[in-house]
C-alpha cells in the first residue's frame, strides 16, 4: 500500500516476483463441524512464506492436515480463517475471472491418481490448459512436443488413449499437463504414491528439474524421496505446522514468464469436444434422438391431425346419398304436471303447414312418408332366407349426377323401379355372406293388418291389410360415408309411391263402394292414428352443396323441424373428431413432457458420468461457460438429428395413417400437416418447433450443468 501511494504509477506496474511472495499463508485455519459446538481442525494457525521457486516437501502421517493445505493454496478450498497471498495479492478479493486465471495459468495441479481425461489421448490432455487459455490447435501441439523433447518425454506415447497409459506414464502426462503454461506454483498430492521406485525416482527428478525456476510444493510420504530432492522440508502434525527443514538456499531471482498475451484463436476446442463427446455417447444418444423424434412426430402427426380431420371430416360427410333426404315434423312440447320434465311429442304436420312450407321452399319436394307401410326395417329376403341389420332408405330419385361421377363404387345407376343401390357397409355385410352383392335379387315383403271402426251397430269394424311383396336387384354400389353408417339399400321413392297409389283396400272399397288407395288412407287418419306420428319428408332434388341443408334445419320458430340423417351423421362425427383432437393435443403434450423428461434425465447422467472429467477441466481453469457449450453441442446435436427424423418420416406417416384411417373410417387426408403455412403464416410448424426445440435444449442443458457450480472440485479429484 506504502509503495503504491508513493508510486501511483507503480499499481499499473506489474512488481517484479523477486522482490514480493508468490505464496503466503498468514494463520491459516480450516476446521469441520463435527458436532454442534465441537469443531475439528484440519489445518490450524498454518503460517509460511514460501519461497518462490524450489521443491518444498511436506511431510507428516496421515490425517494431519497435508491435503487440506494443498487445497487451501490451489483455491479447491476455503479457510475459514487466516490469509492466503497469492503474488501479494489477497486471494479473498479475487473475482470468478481471476480464479479460472489462476487455475488456467499460474498453478498446476499434478494429483496422486493422476486425474487425466481417460478418453483422450495424452496429447490432448497435456495441451487441454493451453487450448483453454485460448491457443489454437497447431501452436497447443508445438508447444507440447518442445515440452517433451526439453523433458524427454517418449513422444511415441502423445497418440496413446490415456487409458491405455501405464501409471508411470500417466503420471508423466499430468505432470506435463501442469507445466505445459509454465506456471509460476505446481502442487503435487503425494505424486509417486501409486508408483514404483523406479518410476518414484523418475517423476521425481522431473519435478527437481521443473523446480530449478518454478515453486514446486509436494506432499510425500516417502521420506528417502523427501530427504534426497527436498530444498525445504515442512512437517505438520495434526494440523499444526511443528517444524521446517531448511535445506539449501532458495531465494534466488525467479526467471519471470513473459507475460505477453498470447494470439487468442476462437475457442474451437470447445466445439471440436462437444462433437466427440457426442461421438462417445452413442447409445445414450441414440436413445434420445428416439425419444425426440417420436415426441416430435406425435406432436407433428396430432397437429396434423387437428389441422385436417375437421375439413376431411366435413368433405366427406357430403358423400352421402341421402343427403337431400329430410323429414319435417311437427313438434309439440307438453308440460307434464309437478315434473320438470316436459315432453317433445312429434307428430306429421298438417296439410296447412305443408302448403305453407312448400311456398317458403320452392326448391324442395314435400312428400308423405310413406315409412308406415315400407319400414327402414321392412323384411327383406334372399332366396328364401331373411336378412337382416341393412335398412330399406327412400331416395328422391337415382338419375342424379352426383352419384354417377362421385359416389358410384361398382356397378350403375339404376334405370328402373326394380333396381336398387347399396352402400359400402352393406357391400361388406354381402361379401362377409359370401355373396356377390351385384345382380343379387332381394326379396321384399311388408304385411299390415288394419281394422277400420265403422261406427255402426250392424258392423263395428272392417279388417284389412296392405300387402306388399316385390323383388329388386342391386344394380350398384355406393361409396358414401360409410364412418357411423350402417348398411342401406336405397330405393326410390317414388316406387313405394306409385305401389301406395295404386293398390287399394279391398275390404274398405267394397263396404263403401268406392275405391279407397293405400294412399288415401294416409289422409284419411285421424290425429291420434299410429301413421300420423310420421314426418313428412323434404327431398332436396339438388344438393351439390351440401351446405344448403344447415339453412333448413336451423332453428325456426313454428314448431316445424327439420332433420336431415346425413346432417346427424356429419354432426355426430365432427363431435368425435373433436373430442380426439383434444385427447391427441393432451397426449402429445404429455409425450412431449415425457421426451423432455427422458432427454433431460439422459442429458443429467451423461452430465453425471463425466463429471469427473468436468472437475478436471474446471481445475484446470475452464470456465464453465465452455463446459455448457461442450454439453449444449452435444444436445443440439441430438435435437437437429432429432429433428431431421422428425421431418423426413412424418410426410410418409402421414400417407400411411391416412391410408389406414380411410380404410378404417372412410374419411381420407384426415391429418394433413400444415409445413408449408399455418394460421396464415408461412413455414409457421417448422419455425415454432425448432424455436421450442432450442429453448428445450437450452434449458435442458443449463439446468443440468448449473449444477456444475455445485460440482465440488475437492471431492471429485479427491485422492482415493
Ligand atoms: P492428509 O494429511 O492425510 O492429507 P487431510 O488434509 O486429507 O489429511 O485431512 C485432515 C483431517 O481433516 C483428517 O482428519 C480428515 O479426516 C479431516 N477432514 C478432511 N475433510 C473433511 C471433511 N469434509 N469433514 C470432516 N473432516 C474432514
Ligand atoms: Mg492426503
Amino acid at each position: 500500500k506504502l509503495v503504491n501511494i508513493i508510486f501511483p504509477f507503480l499499481v499499473k506496474v506489474r512488481i517484479p516476483l523477486s522482490i514480493m511472495n508468490i505464496l503466503k499463508a498468514v494463520d491459516v485455519s480450516r476446521y469441520y463441524k463435527i458436532h454442534k459446538d465441537k469443531v475439528f481442525y484440519a489445518l490450524k494457525e498454518f503460517s509460511f512464506t514460501f519461497p518462490n521457486k524450489g521443491l518444498v516437501s511436506i511431510c507428516g502421517k496421515s490425517g494431519s492436515g497435508k491435503t487440506t493445505l494443498l487445497n487451501l493454496i490451489s483455491l479447491v478450498d476455503k479457510p475459514n480463517s487466516g490469509k492466503i497471498y497469492l503474488f501479494g495479492e489477497d486471494i479473498k478479493k479475487w473475482n470468478k475471472k481471476r480464479i479460472n486465471k489462476f487455475r488456467n495459468e499460474e498453478i498446476g495441479i499434478i494429483f496422486q491418481h493422476y486425474n487425466l481425461l481417460e478418453q483422450e489421448s495424452a496429447l490432448f490432455n497435456i495441451k487441454l490448459p493451453l487450448l483453454i487459455k485460448g491457443i489454437s490447435e497447431a501452436d497447443a501441439d508445438k508447444k507440447v512436443y518442445s515440452l517433451c523433447e526439453e523433458l524427454s518425454f517418449d513422444k511415441q506415447k502423445l497418440k496413446e488413449k490415456v487409458s491405455n497409459l501405464s501409471g508411470g506414464e500417466k503420471q508423466r502426462v499430468g505432470i506435463l499437463r501442469a507445466v505445459i503454461n509454465s506456471p509460476k506454483i505446481i502442487i503435487a498430492d503425494e505424486p509417486t504414491g501409486a508408483l514404483d521406485s523406479l518410476n518414484s525416482k523418475k517423476t521425481m527428478s522431473l519435478l527437481k528439474e521443473i523446480s530449478r525456476n518454478t515453486l514446486v510444493i509436494m506432499v510425500s510420504h516417502n521420506l528417502e524421496l523427501v530427504n534426497e530432492y527436498s530444498d525445504v522440508i515442512l512437517k505438520i502434525k495434526d494440523g499444526c505446522l511443528c517444524d521446517v527443514v531448511q535445506k539449501e538456499e532458495t531465494k534466488g531471482e525467479v526467471v519471470l514468464n513473459n507475460n505477453k498475451k498470447p494470439f487468442l484463436s476462437k475457442n474451437s476446442w470447445v466445439e471440436k469436444q462437444g462433437i466427440k463427446i457426442f461421438k462417445r455417447k452413442t447409445t445414450k444418444n441414440i436413445v434420445s434422438i428416439i425419444s425426440l423424434s417420436f415426441g416430435l412426430i406425435l406432436s407433428i402427426l396430432s397437429i396434423g391431425f387437428k389441422n385436417g380431420s375437421t375439413e376431411a371430416t366435413i368433405k366427406t360427410s357430403y358423400r352421402q346419398l341421402d343427403y337431400g333426404v329430410m323429414s319435417v315434423s311437427h313438434e309439440e312440447t307438453k308440460e307434464v304436471k309437478g315434473s320438470k320434465i316436459s315432453l317433445i311429442q312429434e307428430k306429421c304436420p298438417s296439410q296447412n303447414e305443408i302448403r305453407y312450407l312448400k311456398e317458403e321452399y320452392p326448391e324442395l319436394i314435400f312428400t308423405p312418408n310413406l315409412s308406415y307401410f315400407f319400414p327402414r326395417d321392412i323384411s327383406l329376403s334372399i332366396n328364401e332366407e331373411a336378412i337382416e341389420n341393412i335398412s330399406y332408405t327412400p331416395i328422391y330419385q337415382f338419375s342424379d349426377e352426383f352419384i354417377d361421377k362421385t359416389l358410384l363404387f361398382l356397378g350403375k345407376t339404376p334405370k328402373n323401379k326394380q333396381e336398387v343401390l347399396i352402400n359400402k357397409n352393406a357391400y361388406n355385410l354381402f361379401k362377409k355372406k359370401n355373396l356377390e352383392p351385384l345382380n343379387l335379387i332381394i326379396d321384399i315383403k311388408s304385411v299390415k293388418e288394419l281394422v277400420f271402426l265403422t261406427g255402426k251397430e250392424e258392423r263395428e269394424s272392417i279388417t284389412d291389410y296392405f300387402i306388399y311383396e316385390d323383388s329388386v336387384s342391386i344394380v350398384g354400389v355406393v361409396d358414401d360415408f360409410s364412418f357411423l353408417s350402417t348398411p342401406k339399400i336405397y330405393y326410390s321413392y317414388f316406387h313405394s309411391l306409385d305401389v301406395i297409389e295404386n293398390s287399394i283396400f279391398q275390404n274398405l272399397s267394397t263396404y263403401l263402394g268406392e275405391e279407397i288407395t293405400y294412399y288415401d288412407y294416409l289422409f284419411m287418419c285421424s290425429d291420434d292414428s299410429p301413421i300420423k306420428s310420421y314426418s313428412y319428408y323434404a327431398f332436396k332434388e339438388n344438393y351439390l352443396n351440401p351446405e344448403d341443408n344447415l339453412k333448413y334445419t336451423s332453428k325456426r320458430n313454428d314448431n316445424l323441424v327439420f332433420s336431415s340423417m346425413g346432417l346427424e351423421r356429419k354432426d355426430a362425427c365432427l363431435s368425435l373428431i373433436d373430442i380426439s383432437t383434444t385427447g391427441m393435443s393432451v397426449f402429445s403434450f404429455i409425450s412431449i413432457i415425457g421426451t423432455m423428461l427422458i432427454v433431460g434425465i439422459l442429458s443429467f447422467s451423461s452430465y453425471m458420468e463425466d463429471k469427473k472429467d468436468i472437475a478436471i477441466m474446471f481445475s484446470l481453469g475452464s470456465k464453465s461457460d465452455d463446459i455448457i457449450s461442450i454439453y449444449l453441442i452435444n444436445n443440439l446435436l441430438i435435437s437437429l438429428i432429432s429433428m431431421i427424423v422428425a421431418f423426413l418420416s412424418t410426410p410418409i406417416l402421414e400417407k400411411l395413417i391416412n391410408n389406414i384411417l380411410s380404410r378404417i373410417c372412410g374419411i381420407s387426408n384426415m391429418i394433413n400437416i400444415p409445413f408449408m403455412s399455418y394460421l396464415n403464416r408461412p413455414f409457421f410448424l417448422p419455425i415454432i418447433i425448432v424455436l421450442i426445440l432450442i429453448i428445450i435444449i437450452f434449458l435442458v442443458t443449463y439446468f443440468t450443468i448449473s449444477g456444475s457450480n455445485h460440482i465440488s472440485l475437492k471431492e471429485v479429484l479427491k485422492s482415493e
